[in-house]
């Protein structure tokens, strides 16, 4: 590690709402970040108020890309036209590869009390676009945890010091940690060297190569293969996400996300024909 990424940009999440009416943030896809590719977009889901979530995600398509579903609190389930069903845990993880094109619907199970969680959308190459649908459902069991000298990491996707996350066989190699921080702790993190990155400050606040990033802000990183990151707060708690940037064109219309308007046109006709 020998070149500390800096903060190229920082942006605040932005309240909007989705689905049926689902209260959320949008962090990326919004009219200040649209896109940051490989990644699409990533919502925070936020309420202890039932009318802001109960409505859910009724039956909706996807093609082109990926869904990656992160519980904190609350929980989930899921169905799709294919006869698949998950059930979204507190700390489990869905990893959807919709590809070729799924209908699905994500729903809480729970009448009422806390939701958190997260929502992130990574692309697909245009050779991998029209990939057979793939879930990988992973228990919050099946994450591994690591003790840092003053906080906690959880690692989702990719490797952490030698800890492997437990999704696997993503085109964008991915990585996906969710660290807990004590008041003051500064922790150093490969973020290997071509991969796009961010930071997510979920809760408190965070400095990180001489920028403060406060709650529910991003901070979207320069080059460089490692970031070091301090918390300016008590149980201060942030994503890092990288991945590998597809550098093609996209073309995206709500959920079909493709590389030209002809194939997005295409999977109009085909999710209207029942074809997904
Ligand atoms: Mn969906």
């Amino acid at each position: 590690m020998n070149q500390e990424r800096s903060v190229r940009q920082i942006a605040k999440g932005i309240p909007t709402s989705d689905g049926a009416g689902v209260k959320l943030t949008r962090v990326i896809g919004n009219q200040y970040v649209r896109n940051l590719d490989p990644f699409l977009m990533l919502d925070e889901f936020k309420s202890d108020d039932k009318a802001d979530y109960m409505a859910g995600f009724p039956m909706h398509p996807h093609r082109g890309f990926e869904t990656v579903t992160y519980m904190l609190k609350g929980a989930f389930r899921h169905g799709d036209n294919q006869g698949n069903t998950g059930y979204l845990a507190p700390g489990s993880i869905q990893w959807m590869t919709a590809g070729r094109g799924i209908v699905h619907e994500e729903m809480p199970n729970q009448e009422d009390g806390p939701v958190w969680g997260f929502q992130l959308w990574v692309n697909l190459p245009s050779m991998h676009k029209m990939t057979a649908p793939r879930y990988q459902d992973i228990r919050p069991e099946d994450v591994p945890e690591v003790a840092l000298e003053n906080g906690k990491v959880k690692v989702l996707v990719g490797n952490f010091q030698g800890v492997e996350g437990p999704v696997e066989d993503v085109v964008t190699d991915p990585l996906y940690l969710d660290f807990h921080l004590d008041d003051g702790a500064t922790q150093k993190v490969e973020v290997p060297l071509g991969k796009t990155a961010f930071v997510y400050v979920y809760q408190g606040s965070a400095r990180l190569a001489g920028t403060d990033l406060p709650e529910r802000h991003l901070g979207i990183l320069g080059e460089g293969d490692y970031i070091e990151v301090s918390s300016q707060s008590p149980d201060t708690r942030l994503l890092v996400v990288a991945g590998d940037p597809i550098e093609e064109p996209v073309v995206q219309y709500g959920p079909f996300v493709m590389n030209t308007v002809e194939e997005v046109q295409q999977a109009i006709v085909d999710f209207n024909e029942g074809r997904f």
